[in-house]
């Protein structure tokens, strides 16, 4: 059976943080849905939503097995859309598990077919967060160095 899984989240921007864990994903299901939502708390994006999109697909366009998607409904409705049984989380440090761990229990209650699947952070990108690229991004910094290419 094929296996998909759902990788959600801003994505604002997309960092090398979120390409390491798509692509060690890849070793463990058939296909990833990359899902960026807009329905959270985040709602005023820095970086447009539709150039973002553009850009993650740019990433992999050599990659079918990776899709972009846009959503703006509960993550467990948008897997069950796709037809995939897990969501891939990053974890970084203990403050990531904190807040994982309580929206892992309530897409599990959401969507009981929904596992969520953790993936550790690979150590070079552990410091890596959209939330200090945007502040150094605002400010007039550099930060090409965190991002795939394409973005
Ligand atoms: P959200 O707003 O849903 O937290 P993000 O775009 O900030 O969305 O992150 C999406 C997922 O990627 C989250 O599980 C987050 O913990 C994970 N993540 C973010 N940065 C990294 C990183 N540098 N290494 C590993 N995982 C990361």
């Amino acid at each position: 059976m094929k296996k998909t899984a759902v990788f959600p989240g801003s994505f604002d921007p997309y960092t090398n943080g979120h390409h390491d864990i798509v692509m060690r994903a890849l070793n463990l299901f058939d296909e990833i849905i990359i899902g960026i939502g807009y329905n959270s708390s985040k709602q005023n994006r820095y970086f447009e939503i539709d150039t973002m999109v553009n850009r993650i697909e740019e990433v992999y366009k050599d990659i079918p097995q990776v899709k972009v998607v846009v959503y703006n409904e509960l993550t467990s409705t948008l897997a069950k859309k796709y037809d995939a049984g897990f969501l891939i989380r990053g974890l970084r440090n203990t403050t990531d598990f904190e807040y994982e761990n309580t929206i892992s229990q309530m897409n599990r209650y959401l969507n009981e077919n929904l596992e969520t699947v953790f993936l550790i952070t690979s150590p070079q990108y552990a410091s890596i967060s959209s939330t200090i690229i945007r502040e150094v991004h605002r400010y007039g910094g550099n930060v090409s160095e965190f991002l795939p290419y394409e973005v």
